[in-house]
């Protein structure tokens, strides 16, 4: 008899599943799956991180893909039971393929698969030194002239690099650079971590002053290495700058601080990089195999051109470069710009004693942090999620779990119920002339964040500034021109400056592509970030992953790796077995490699 409770159903599945993949039964296989159907495969099958959405293209994957990948032994995860809440069936799954280990989650309606998430835990022969193969530290006995920990890690800093190549360059030591780092020194793939800043965690100290982090804890989360119980909350830029400082220490990394890249090659002959970096005024020549831009997504600051910056008299700088508002007291500041750091900056420079005003173009959507937290991360990340059992592993392959195609559907409720709850807040702001959105689809602040990573304002206390007229605003206007001491907007209105903040974004990652490497390799790669979802800033064909990040790129050996804390946790570790099993030979067909789109 069928057995109808959710591990039934889910065995049973999977049974099939197996069943048929074994026998390489492309057409059985894909019968298992609903007609409206995503397979997001996280490096198992594909070699890349692509979504399957429909059974054609299931279809085309398993034709192209099954017979080397070898799928085996699915079945429910290990601990974990099937559950089924409104005709939905979901499981957490672990399955095998010929060269690594897999972990998925799959979601059954009507008895047939509607999401099916595949991701690579491990490969096979190269497993991680973990739990009861962690490393020994100690070497017990004697043994004559030998070296310590200490000594063997001066001297992989003295030869990595200089009589011994690294096999991978990360131009970027920001969080995201680090926390790959990490995975690859545990994957034992010898890396050199690439950063002009002096320390780890200097791109976060060297932000404005009154900087926090807008994510909460349980969202921000390293590899290997979680944030301490009494870790606080919001995490001031300082403390998260020297938590990086330390990871790195403790995590061994090969961490090149004061060093800038000037410029990068690919001999498609050697299949090697030329990289030069300018080390303590040196310059040295590094020959990885992979070349990975961690550069990151807010560090190409875009700063407009407008008539008269050169007269100004007054300070102007773009919000990066931003000091804090310690020297502005009584002075009258500009600040050009609506989303996160203009909204940090006004409030700052305001509670200094500066007479500031907000100049915003067009609309921002913004939500109340506390509202976010509850309305929208509680489930996954928070401290009620981690009470109930909620891991971060597990958090984020939920959010993985969801193909990007559908994700805006689960998010418009969030942000209806959000507007609905703050109705009297957005009032009072509409009230003053702010201009609000909340995406194009009105799906709020992460489908802005994937789709074109800009356009929003999670609110800590800037927006009340604004509602209650303390943060002066003139809104629907562009800036006209600067004179000696003032901002003159789009409609003639005349805004005396002493400070003009041009809180006005960063450029797309693959300029830095166009400026360490080549235009030409920059076209050749395309866009970098976004999905392709047609709306404001993310310009279309559907690509159904985020455009060239933590996959295989269109040129060969160049990576870009970057994103939130989260992403960065959460996809370093993708990167991390795609590099991997590059360097042992393991063959890695990439299937579904992205068209390019928007060249730089
Ligand atoms: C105001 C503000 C608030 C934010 N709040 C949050 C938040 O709350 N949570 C969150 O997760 N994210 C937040 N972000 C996004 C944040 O930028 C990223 O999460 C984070 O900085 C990305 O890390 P990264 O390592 O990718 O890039 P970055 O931290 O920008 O690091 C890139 C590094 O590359 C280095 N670099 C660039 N070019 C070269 C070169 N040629 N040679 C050597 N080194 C080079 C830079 O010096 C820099 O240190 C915020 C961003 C801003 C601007």
């Amino acid at each position: 008899m069928l057995d109808t409770a959710p591990n039934g159903k889910v065995s049973n599945l999977l049974n099939a599943l197996d069943k048929a993949l074994s026998a390489g039964e492309v057409e059985h296989a894909v019968d298992l799956f609903q007609a409206d159907c995503y397979w997001r495969d996280l490096v198992t099958f594909t070699w890349n991180i692509k979504t399957m959405e429909g059974k054609e293209q299931v279809r085309d994957m398993l034709k192209a893909r099954l017979a080397d990948t070898k799928p085996t032994n699915w079945k429910i995860a290990e601990g974990e039971d099937a559950s089924e809440t409104d005709g939905i069936t979901e499981s957490w799954v672990q399955f095998e393929t010929g060269g690594a280990r897999g972990f998925g989650h799959m979601r059954l309606k009507d008895g047939r698969i509607w999401t099916l998430l595949t991701t690579m835990s491990e490969l096979k022969g190269h497993e991680e030194p973990l739990g009861f193969d962690r490393p020994m530290g100690a070497k017990h006995g004697a043994e004559r002239n030998r070296t310590t920990w200490k000594e063997d890690r001066e001297a992989e800093a003295a030869e990595l690099g200089y009589s011994r190549q690294p096999y991978c360059v990360i131009v970027g030591g920001g969080q995201g650079g680090i926390a790959l780092g990490a995975r690859l020194r545990q994957l034992n793939v010898p890396t050199i971590i690439v950063e002009k800043n002096e320390r780890p965690g200097d791109s976060w100290r060297k932000r404005y002053k009154s900087l926090c982090l807008h994510d909460p804890v349980w969202y921000d989360h390293l590899p290997y290495l979680s944030f301490p119980r009494n870790w606080p909350v919001f995490s001031p830029k300082d403390k998260i700058g020297d938590w990086l400082e330390m990871y790195t220490k403790v995590m061994e990394l090969n961490y090149w601080g004061s060093t800038e890249c000037k410029k990068a090659s690919y001999d498609e002959k050697s299949r090697e990089w030329t990289v030069v970096v300018q080390r303590d005024g040196k310059e040295i020549v590094l020959k990885p195999k992979q070349l990975v831009l961690a550069t990151g997504m807010s560090a190409k600051p875009n700063t407009p051109k407008f008539e008269g910056m050169d007269i100004f008299k007054g300070d102007q700088h773009h919000s990066s470069q931003h000091p804090g508002p310690d020297k502005y007291k009584d002075k009258k500041a500009v600040v050009i710009g609506s989303n996160n750091s203009a909204h940090d900056i006004c409030a700052a420079l305001w509670e200094a004693g500066a007479d500031v005003t907000m100049v915003q173009r067009s609309t921002t959507h913004i939500v109340r942090s506390d509202s976010l937290m509850e309305l929208g991360l509680a489930a996954l990340y928070s401290e009620q999620a981690v009470q109930s059992g909620m891991t971060t592993a597990k958090a984020d392959l939920v959010f993985a779990s969801i193909p990007y195609k559908i994700l805006h559907e689960f998010q418009i409720p969030v942000y209806n119920a959000i507007r609905e709850r703050d109705a009297d807040f957005y009032k009072r702001l509409e009230k003053v002339g702010f201009l609000l959105d909340y995406g194009d689809d009105d799906s709020g602040l992460f489908m802005k964040y994937l789709r074109r990573g800009s356009g929003y304002y999670i609110d800590v206390g800037a927006s009340e500034l604004v509602a209650n007229g303390s943060i002066k605003l003139n809104s629907g206007v562009d800036v006209k021109k600067l004179t000696e001491h003032s901002v003159i907007l789009s409609d003639g209105t005349e805004l005396p400056a002493d400070l003009v903040v041009y809180a006005t974004g960063y450029g797309s990652m693959n300029g830095w592509a166009a400026d360490l490497i080549s235009k030409e390799v920059a076209d050749k790669v395309g866009k970098v970030w976004g999905l392709g979802s047609n709306t404001t800033k993310d310009p279309g064909p559907w690509e159904g992953e985020q455009r060239n990040m933590w996959k295989p790129t269109q040129q060969e050996g160049l990576w870009f790796h970057g994103g939130n804390l989260h992403q960065s946790r959460h996809y370093s570790q993708f990167l991390s077995l795609q590099l991997k099993a590059r360097m042992e030979g393991i063959p890695t067909p990439v299937y579904g490699l992205q068209k390019v789109h928007h060249p730089s």
